[in-house]
């Protein structure tokens, strides 16, 4: 018999009433529907269904109030064979005509899943009340048949039935499901006719629920006007701000809620726990988790979940971990919570310890984790190797060919460059792969240089199921860098055209980026000329194209237009710092430091923009501020220490660069490759030949560094220097890699200057080998051969040179005055100035040969007679510069001049000549370094 099964002994007693009311009355039905009710009462479904099997057993049917009961536990307890056999039973008796049975069985199949079961039970009906409409109505909104639910509705009030707040509550379901907003405000308007949503919560809440699903404004409003609020509708309410990520108004709302005297539930806290991780109001939080441990339900798994969210995303580290601990069950949704607040924390140890524990603890980790875990690997030097254990145990449980894993793996791989393992991870998803796991891989390979197979894979994707998006089509933009693939760039132009790609800033800045890369300046500016919409990132692009492409003057103008429409940010500075820094521009880089002083850019929270701004100083010859700077930073990384040695070494000061080296490392901050590059060459600039050398061997023994080839570089810079050069010659023939060009040069150099003729030859083979069109080389040869007399040398060079057709790259010297850059070039008289400026530079060379100046003939390279050469000379860049300089900036402040190449032999005696005469410093920033020419000497003793 079921009844032993009902073990509660809550329920016992009316059992055991009804095995003795059952001996007792036999075939008695009323004394049998008493009983239903009672247990009907007691909400014991199962024994209802118990008494009703003993009912059955002998033959006895419920009654008309009682057979509605029976179904509906059938229903609840979804023993859908029971109710649909007693529906059999009774189709020939005449309880199958009354309404009441009629309605419970439409209620019971739509309950069940069985609306067509129900329509069939509604048509046969011969009564039919506004109880049965409503349940017919509720029935096909609860299976989803919304349609069928407003047809019904129509014809319910075409046979003149009035609606009540059920049916209402059905229909504002429906129309809300079906975004059917005309049909939901009749449906208002007939509550509002009626009454219904004044005194009924349920209409008010399927009315919030309703307008929730067009705008939170109206269900506002529903809302503030409702006169009888619950729980429910005050949720609906919180959750629905929250939807809209509103939560400011979500927490007010929840505050309201407590102030009006309103219970809140599991919930209203849930949500609200929720908006304060969102939010970050760690109070309302805590007073939150009060309540929710006052009202007991702070054991519930999902409360668990949000307490740990909420401490953790408000950097209340030690709080979630005491919470994932304290819970006794832990379900997989805690573990992958606990994970995130750490990953979101950066804690890449504890996260990879927990991981462990978790899978050690039995669970596996579900998508979620794999993912969050996957992520993580990128950031690990070990990374690659634990991403492929997770990609193990994703195959272990099965889930290696889901979606979010698939591409999670992929983007990984690309991220290590391992193609070969990205394509594998790809094919098995291909069948399933979807437009992000295509646009991983084609940006890997495009990121790798691999252009061929990017648009290979990309051919392939125009050819599958799935369509490029814009980031698609991004990404394989950013494969066209060369005039070459100027072609191709414009097919994807067309294609996105074609294809009514929408044509967003990120879009239209790939476009115009391509059509920069490919040298089609023309088509670049038209796209972003037209284009309304630019955003910070297009104008920032646009800029920095025109930087790179050594186009300051453009990115300045650019500059001046773009904040009128948007705010530039620290990238922007960042973009015309490095234009300042190539064109020493000093006056426009101390603008842009006025500039972010006044829009209170932080150098303290932004290292990249105040390492910039040292290395913009720096390099323009302004040390002392770029001192002043590092020294305000609170903490430095290892570009910002590399930015002050670097600028050290270019000045000359070797001591300053070797002392940063040292303090460096006392800051605890770690120096790389670079660091050492620029001490190296600091020493070398200095002539300190034994420190530098020192430098060398530590960097090797205790940092482990592995020298690439510009160490090399620097080290046979030093050791010729210091005038070994044969031991420098050594030093090359033992490297473990082939020197470049860069390596003979810096040898060449010490050939020229401790005047080596014969080992300058056998370099100059090996260097013009591997550089035959630079011209520079063959100058520096000459140079070399000059100084040394060797004219027939000279002579050849210079017809080798015209026989290749080789010029060297015209010498150029400029000066910022006032931000404005001035030009020179030999033989000058372009400048508006230019009559003053030769009056001056002729006073100044019969001022300095006065002093001991004598012009150097063996820098002019051309075969003519001395007076010719005197002249040469004499109207030299670097020449023309300095004068302009002495006439334009005023007294006292030191002239700046830049050289693009390698300052000449006479100008730069000339310079220390003029800074004794005129008693003003005079620095010049050349192809290679800073020469600072004070009282007659240079910083760089002559070594350059
Ligand atoms: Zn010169
Ligand atoms: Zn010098």
């Amino acid at each position: 018999m079921e009844i032993s099964v009902v073990s509660s002994s809550l329920y016992q007693q009316p059992l055991l009433l009804a095995s003795r009311v059952s001996a007792a009355a036999g075939h008695d039905s009323k004394h049998w529907n008493s009983l239903i009710k009672q247990h009907t009462r007691l909400k014991n479904d199962s024994a209802i269904l118990a008494t009703y099997t003993q009912m059955e057993s002998i033959g006895i049917l419920p009654d008309h109030t009682t057979l509605p009961l029976v179904l509906k536990a059938c229903a609840r307890l979804g023993a859908v064979e029971k109710g649909k056999l007693l529906h059999a039973q009774i189709v020939n008796t005449d309880l199958i005509d009354d309404v009441r049975v009629g309605t419970a069985l439409v209620d019971f199949y739509c309950k069940c899943g069985f609306p067509d079961d129900a329509s069939l039970v509604f048509a046969e009906m011969n009564e039919i009340d506004v109880v049965a409409w409503n349940a017919m109505i509720s029935g096909c909104v609860r299976c989803c048949e919304y349609e069928e639910a407003m047809l019904l509705f129509t014809r319910m009030q075409n046979q003149g039935f009035r609606c009540n707040s059920v049916t209402v509550v059905a229909l504002l379901l429906a129309c809300g499901e079906l975004l059917d907003l005309g049909t939901g405000k009749e449906v208002h308007g007939y509550c509002l006719r009626n009454g219904l949503s004044d005194f009924n919560h349920h209409v008010a809440t399927a009315l919030i629920g309703f307008y929730l699903k067009f705008d939170v404004t109206s269900a506002t409003r529903v809302f503030a006007l409702m006169p009888s609020k619950n729980t429910v509708s005050w949720n609906a309410m919180i959750t629905a701000y929250f939807e809209v990520e509103d939560y400011l108004k979500a927490l007010q709302l929840f505050v309201k809620m407590v102030m009006a005297g309103f219970e809140s539930d599991a919930v209203t806290m849930l949500i609200v726990l929720q908006a304060c991780t969102e939010y970050g109001s760690l109070h309302l939080g805590r007073q939150i988790h009060q309540l929710i441990i006052k009202s007991g339900i702070s054991k519930d798994m999902y409360i668990i979940n949000a307490l740990i969210n909420m401490y953790g995303n408000n950097g209340m580290l030690r709080s979630s971990c005491d919470l994932f601990e304290s819970a006794s069950t832990k379900d997989v949704a805690l573990w992958n919570s606990m994970l995130s607040v750490y990953l979101k924390e950066g804690s890449v140890v504890e996260t990879l310890a927990l991981f462990n524990k978790m899978q050690l603890t039995g669970f596996t980790g579900d998508v979620r984790t794999i993912v969050s875990g996957l992520r993580l690997c990128v950031e690990l030097p070990t990374g690659l190797r634990d991403g492929k254990c997770l990609q193990a145990s994703a195959i272990k449980n099965g889930i290696q060919r889901n979606m979010h894993i698939g591409n999670a793996l992929l983007s990984m791989y690309a991220d290590f460059n391992c193609i070969d393992d990205a394509l594998k991870v790809f094919q098995e998803l291909t069948d399933a792969g979807d437009v992000v796991s295509w646009h991983t891989l084609i940006s890997a390979l495009t990121r790798n240089g691999l252009k061929g197979q990017a648009w290979e894979i990309f051919g392939k994707m125009l050819e599958s199921e799935v369509s490029p998006n814009t980031h698609t089509i991004i990404s394989i933009l950013a494969s066209c860098k060369d005039e070459m693939s100027l072609s191709l760039g414009k097919s994807i132009h067309g294609y996105a055209i074609k294809h009514r790609a929408e044509v967003d800033p990120l879009l239209n800045t790939a476009l115009t980026e391509m059509y920069m890369n490919c040298n089609d300046e023309a088509t670049a500016t038209n796209l972003f000329e037209r284009f309304q919409d630019n955003d910070i990132v297009s104008w920032n692009s646009m800029i920095g194209c025109y930087i790179k492409t050594d186009q300051a003057q453009k990115a300045l103008f650019l500059f001046d237009s773009m904040m009128s429409k948007v705010d530039p940010n620290s990238v922007t500075i960042i973009n015309l710092l490095s234009g300042c820094t190539k064109l020493a521009n000093l006056p426009l880089g101390q603008r842009l430091h006025a500039y972010a002083l006044r829009r209170q850019f932080s150098f303290e929270y932004d290292l990249s923009l105040a390492n910039a701004f040292i290395t913009m100083y720096a390099r323009c010859g302004d040390m002392h501020s770029a001192e002043k700077i590092f020294e305000s930073l609170p903490r430095k990384n290892v570009v910002s220490w590399n930015a002050m040695i670097a600028g050290y070494g270019m000045h000359g000061r070797g001591p300053n660069a070797l002392l940063a080296f040292s303090k460096m490392l006392q800051d605890g901050c770690k120096p790389n490759s670079i660091t050492f590059v620029s001490t190296l060459s600091a020493c070398s600039h200095s002539g300190l030949i034994e420190q530098g050398l020192q430098l060398y061997d530590s960097m090797v023994q205790e940092y482990y560094i592995t020298p690439e080839v510009v160490h090399y570089a620097c080290v046979v810079d030093l050791l010729c220097r210091g005038g070994s050069l044969t031991e420098a010659k050594k030093f090359i023939d033992t490297m473990p890699i082939s020197p470049d060009a860069s390596v003979w040069r810096a040898l060449l150099s010490g050939c020229r200057v401790y005047t080596d003729t014969k080992l300058a030859k056998t370099i100059s083979t090996k260097l013009l080998e591997l550089e035959p069109t630079n011209a520079g080389n063959y100058i520096l040869l000459s140079n070399i051969y000059a100084a040394a007399g060797l004219w027939s040398e000279v002579n050849k060079l210079r017809s080798l040179l015209e026989e290749k057709g080789l010029t060297k790259p015209p010498g150029k010297s400029w000066i910022a005055v006032r931000s404005k850059l001035h030009y020179f070039t030999a033989g000058d008289k372009s400048h508006p100035q230019s009559d003053k400026i030769y009056l001056k530079l002729n006073s100044l060379l019969a001022s300095v040969k006065e002093i001991g100046y004598v012009p150097d003939l063996r820098w002019v390279l051309h075969d003519e007679d001395e007076e010719r050469k005197v002249r040469r000379i004499s109207s030299h860049s670097e020449k023309l510069a300095i004068a302009f300089g002495l006439i334009s900036i005023g007294n006292g402040s030191p002239i700046q001049i830049n050289k693009n190449l390698r300052v000449c032999g006479d100008c730069h005696e000339f310079g220390k000549y003029v800074s004794k005469l005129v008693g003003r410093e005079i620095v010049l920033r050349d192809g290679s370094r800073f020469h600072h020419f004070t009282n007659g000497i240079c910083s760089c003793k002559d070594y350059w």
